[in-house]
């Protein structure tokens, strides 16, 4: 095995190119990613105690710069965690808002349900074979422990007014449908801009669009530039923002629900598409 292109979350050398990834984590949460994400593999440096955000539970205490060695899709994932964290909780805590100031929002609670998992490479692969999908938010009644809709959650440094196009991977349509099919509830795709200043994860803004209403705006279906795997491209003029979630005139209506059991969302549809994609 060559040490430079070893890389820890795979635990193996991974004949690509690797770099030195540098988190700034407590000591616990440091733990935590050694073992469950990094195969046990402890930082190659560690540097000196700082009071800054930790980038893994995205709380301000002592941290220590960490540094190991990972291939580029292992950096990005592990990245990632605290990024998607940061989202979720973002759109937590607006709900919380939202509903101080829409009666007809009071009993309605946001759950995680799909929490972030560090896990080693190995690990992801099986996971993410798993059919037993979960949406990142469910809504639920407080007074009967009811399901009522969905929320899978997508984040990117960008506003979507900022944006040409808005980029959903494939696989993530797939794992949409799946829990969609499972639950058979209306179902939203939300985008929360997340920004890194300096070294730290900062969540900005929101915007959603109904699972429904994609396929209209799906513009291409291309593979991403230097990756294998493919994506749908929208039109950003599908979302809304968050402050005209609950306000829509059909939210929560009875014939949303309705067709969220009668039929199944397409997400992309456009003419001339990939055969070779297939999202059933
Ligand atoms: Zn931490
Ligand atoms: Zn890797």
């Amino acid at each position: 095995m060559s040490s430079f292109d070893f890389c820890a979350r795979h635990n193996s050398s991974v004949g690509k190119k690797t770099e030195l990834k540098q988190l700034n984590l407590c000591d616990q949460c440091a733990r935590e990613l050694s073992s469950k994400a990094f195969n046990g593999n402890s930082p190659v440096k560690t540097g000196e105690e700082i009071r800054a955000q930790c980038q893994f539970c995205l709380e301000e205490k002592p941290v220590r710069p960490r540094f190991w060695q990972l291939c580029t899709t292992c950096s990005r994932v592990v990245e990632g965690y605290g990024i998607s964290k940061a989202g979720v909780n973002y759109l937590i805590s607006r709900w919380t808002e939202l509903r101080k100031l829409h009666r007809h929002l009071q009993d309605i609670e946001l759950k995680i349900t799909d929490p972030v998992k560090p896990m080693s490479y190995r690990q992801h692969l099986s996971a993410s074979r798993s059919k037993k999908v979960e949406p990142d938010l469910t809504a639920i009644c407080r007074k009967n422990d009811q399901k009522l809709f969905l929320i899978e959650v997508k984040t990117g440094p960008n506003a979507i007014q900022d944006m040409k196009e808005f980029q959903l991977d494939i696989g993530d349509c797939k794992h949409i449908l799946r829990f969609f099919k499972r639950y058979r509830l209306p179902t939203y795709v939300f985008h929360v801009q997340v920004v890194r200043e300096q070294e730290t994860i900062k969540p900005k803004d929101a915007w959603w669009v109904d699972v429904f209403e994609m396929h209209k705006y799906c513009k291409d279906i291309r593979g991403r530039p230097k990756e294998y795997r493919a994506a749908a491209y929208y039109d950003p003029s599908m979302f809304r923002h968050i402050s005209e979630f609950p306000t829509e005139s059909k939210f929560l209506s009875q014939e949303v629900k309705r067709r969220a059991e009668q039929e199944i969302p397409r997400l992309i549809g456009i003419q001339g598409s990939n055969p070779r994609i297939k999202l059933f």
